[in-house]
């Protein structure tokens, strides 16, 4: 079990009254921290910060522990030296990772979205239009208040943000590709799951784990991806992005009829991906019974059926009974359990492998202690 962040996630700053807020992952992080969880901080300022205080980091021979600062690059995170999936029975994972930073870029010479030192973009762009990712470059440099809707206030440090965010995601996606019976956590926002192809919604710009699946697919050979959304709210870009396609599985179980409307039960995908979106709608109130009935005998099958290459997570913790945003009545041993039944359903079809990546979740108080029974149930406590 690794955690991947990037300190750069916090410098995110909506307006007071927003329940999107620093405090989210800072209490998550600090938590694991202190559980002894290994947390890789992608930020360069904070493996320079931490470089007195941590003699495994200083004298630049940082690489070695499970601990130690990743460089920037995701190409460059600690997936890149270890060996391929030797258990692995379908998938021939790269060895050596494609960085996305090689991709040629459709940018025209000068342009803020081609700097050197976005390897992400590549990456962004196979899900995103440029001309959103242009839109957003250029509505917070401006300083525009929103982008597209009242749910997505901009502030200085959202475009290094969510550039983080997706940084430190595919970081976690090199690493848990490149062997079996790999188990992460991207703990980052803004978070991803509302953000459509080329529109901001719910607290999300750019969907996270979207791009990861994208990323298992074109540049680790997955040949099917699946993604388990349990956020209480509907994953209605993730859906979007992927309901024509076979080759990447959605399923969702959300609060129902809630935000953002969409994940009726009959939303079963589209065309050639029709079967490959399963939406499991809950009414208002649903505990850990119903939801043990839901995954269970309803999502938990068809993930069998699909059988992925590697199980992603939209993990979303506002199902929390205490949740202000949610409506939902799960308690911190029903997030402990879905970690144990997933972790099982990884074993079986994925080869162990499973990235969680933070969604929603809005209890500042209980937040940490979610994520951290979790991930528990994950790592097969
Ligand atoms: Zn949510």
């Amino acid at each position: 079990m690794r955690v991947f962040t990037d300190s750069r996630c916090l410098g995110h700053q909506a307006p007071p009254g927003y329940p999107e807020r620093p405090q989210r992952l800072a209490g998550i992080l600090a938590h694991l921290r202190a559980a002894g969880l290994p947390v890789i901080d992608l930020d360069p300022a904070q493996a320079a910060a931490a470089g007195p205080d941590e003699p495994a980091s200083a004298g630049g021979s940082a690489g070695g522990s499970p601990a130690g600062r990743a460089p920037s690059a995701p190409s460059a995170a600690p997936v890149a030296s270890a060996p391929t999936a030797p258990s692995a029975p379908s998938v021939a994972f790269a060895a050596s990772v494609a960085s996305v930073a090689s991709a040629p870029s459709a940018a025209p010479p000068g342009d803020p979205l081609d700097p050197p030192d976005f390897p992400e973009l590549a990456a962004i762009t196979a899900l995103h239009s440029a001309a959103y990712v242009r839109r957003f470059e250029r509505a917070a440099s401006r300083g525009d208040a929103i982008l597209d809707s009242a749910d997505n206030p901009l502030s200085p440090g959202v475009w290094p943000a969510a550039r983080a965010a997706v940084a430190a995601t595919l970081a976690a996606t090199d690493w848990v590709a490149a062997g079996s019976d790999r188990i992460a956590f991207a703990a980052v926002r803004p978070p991803g799951h509302h953000a459509e192809a080329a529109t901001a919604m719910g607290f999300c710009f750019w969907n996270n784990v979207a791009i990861a699946a994208e990323h298992l697919r074109r540049r680790h050979g997955a040949a099917r991806v699946a993604i388990f959304d349990f956020d209480v709210h509907h994953g209605n870009g993730t859906q979007h992005l992927f309901e024509a396609r076979p080759d990447v599985f959605y399923a969702s179980t959300h609060q129902y009829p809630f935000y953002p409307g969409t994940g009726a039960a009959d939303e079963a995908g589209s065309g050639a991906g029709l079967g490959a979106t399963l939406n499991v709608p809950l009414p208002a109130g649903t505990g850990d019974d119903g939801y043990a009935e839901a995954i269970g005998e309803r999502v938990l099958p068809a993930l069998r059926r699909f059988a992925p290459d590697v199980l992603l997570l939209s993990a979303g913790f506002d199902a929390w009974r205490a949740d202000p945003l949610g409506g939902m009545a799960v308690t911190e041993a029903g997030f402990t359990q879905w970690g144990r039944w997933l972790r099982q359903l990884a074993a079986e079809t994925a080869g162990g492998r499973v990235l969680a990546v933070l969604e929603g979740g809005y209890d500042l108080e209980s937040l940490p202690r979610l994520v951290a029974a979790h991930l528990q149930g994950l790592a097969g406590g």
